[in-house]
């Protein structure tokens, strides 16, 4: 019998089971109590809830009685079908050259930021003071840390992100009032929402000055007036305009501003202070220190921490806005302030690792793997590669970069692998960029490309 009659038996074989089982095989099938004592998932139950488990179980078995699997290997099939956690989130690698994708969460938090969690995770003082017993400021000391880090912050609050951040601001310093605003500052930020929707919906009204690509001073100076909250320089961190343009600078504006009319300047990235490989972004300390009053970021784009919206700025506004009743909607929870406080005070982030790696060192890692994946037959090869900030910040910057470039074919795979392992497909081929995952990965994910290619292989019908 040659092999395609083989494999057509197999098959027919397949179909007949899957119709009615075979009374040999209706015999062997375990109870599904018996599949839940197995010790892999009475373990897997405490850790992940009997549901899970149970579903897994009742999975397991039903393929069995159809005739795909031994009934021998209920528990094994249900063991290896279980999540690694009760959470519906999958770790996934990314290799797309995206420091920040938004669609992956953004910043990965480094280890500092894990641990400081983990250990919030129980009851902590977040808002005890231990010395006396007595109730203290929320996040007392990672508010603090964002001080330490900004030079001209006096005062720092934190909230659920950099949306939010001038939600409050709005709120709290112009509703009812005008917020004056250049044509070229009117940004959307992704998905649809626009920072001009945003800052209407909390009761201010927009005072819109100069055009699309030339505001100046004197524009933002004539229509400042009683009725004004706040004058709002925004960073338009996504997009950029060239050629005749011209817009004020924060340190103009306040020059401009008379007392009582405070510069918010919305900076996006979160950068605390200047990053010599991103000149054109805007830092906190910066802007401050040019005359803003108010600074609004996002802690997990270039800061690398969790999501959340930063306000620094002046120790009078700052606290306005601490008290308002809106702040209390847009607090952050422990876990927050935790992963926060330790990427300020932590060593350098996985973001600002990935934005400063030395593309040599890139191009040796990706020569190593490309050789080793072509030793076990895959079609791997070393290849330069251009990756970006990504996240809605520094546009137009391709920080140079190398991947491992495999067959377009491995993409879905990879994708559906465990871990799953997220390339770039570009120029028909799928590009592992390696700027974006971490040296200590590069194992994991030349063995997920090995398992890419056997199942891409089996996908053609290759044995
Ligand atoms: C990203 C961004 C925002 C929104 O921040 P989120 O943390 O995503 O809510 C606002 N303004 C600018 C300039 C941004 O780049």
């Amino acid at each position: 019998m040659d092999r395609d009659t083989a494999t057509a038996d197999v098959q027919t074989a397949d179909a007949q089971a899957a119709r009615k089982p075979a009374a040999d095989v209706r015999r062997r099938l375990p109870r599904t109590d018996a599949v839940l004592a197995d010790p892999r998932l009475a373990e897997a139950a405490r850790r992940l809830g009997r549901a899970l488990v149970k579903s897994e179980a009742v999975r397991a078995l039903e393929r069995a009685r159809a005739g795909e699997i031994p009934p021998e290997s209920v528990a094994d099939a249900a063991a290896g079908a279980l999540p690694p956690t009760a959470g519906g989130l999958r770790p996934v690698v990314n290799a797309t050259g995206v420091l920040l994708h938004t669609n992956l969460g953004r910043a990965p938090l480094s280890r500092a930021a894990r641990e400081a969690v983990d250990a919030a995770c129980g009851p902590t003082d977040v808002e005890l003071d231990l010395t006396t017993g007595a109730r203290s400021r929320r996040g007392a000391s990672a508010l603090d840390a964002l001080c330490g880090a900004v030079p001209h912050a006096e005062a720092a609050h934190v909230v659920g992100n950099g949306a939010a951040a001038l939600v409050l601001a709005a709120t709290a310093l112009a509703a009812g009032k005008e917020i004056v605003v250049s044509r070229g500052e009117m940004v959307e930020i992704g998905d649809g929402f626009r920072l001009p929707d945003l800052l209407v919906s909390t009761g201010a009204r927009l005072r819109e000055v100069g055009t699309t690509n030339r505001t100046s001073a004197e524009d933002y100076a004539a229509a400042i007036g009683p009725g004004t909250g706040f004058v709002l320089k925004v960073h338009p961190s996504n997009f950029r305009i060239t050629g005749f343009t011209r817009s004020a600078s924060v340190a103009e504006l306040a020059r401009i501003c008379p007392p009582g009319v405070p510069v918010v300047a919305d900076i996006g990235s979160g950068l605390l202070r200047p990053e010599p490989v991103l000149p054109d972004e805007p830092d906190a300390s910066g802007w401050l220190r040019a005359g803003a009053s108010l600074v609004t970021a996002s802690g997990d784009k270039l800061l690398g921490g969790p999501q959340c919206g930063l306000l620094l700025g002046r120790a009078g506004l700052v606290r306005r806005l601490a008290r308002h009743p809106l702040a209390r909607a847009l607090r952050v929870d422990k876990l927050t302030l935790a992963a926060l406080e330790a990427t300020v005070r932590g060593p350098a982030a996985p973001v600002r690792t990935m934005l400063h790696a030395d593309p040599g060192g890139l191009r040796a890692r990706a020569e190593r793997l490309a050789a080793e994946l072509r030793g076990a037959d895959v079609d791997a090869r070393a290849a330069d590669s251009e990756a970006a900030v990504g996240g809605g910040g520094a546009p137009g910057v391709t920080l140079p970069s190398a991947a491992v470039s495999l067959p377009e074919e491995y993409a879905g795979p990879l994708r559906l692998g465990e871990p799953a392992v997220l390339g770039r497909v570009e120029g028909g081929r799928c590009l592992i960029d390696l700027r974006t995952v971490p040296p200590e990965r590069d194992a994991d994910v030349a063995e997920a490309v090995r398992r890419a290619a056997k199942a891409a292989a089996n996908g053609r019908g290759e044995e």
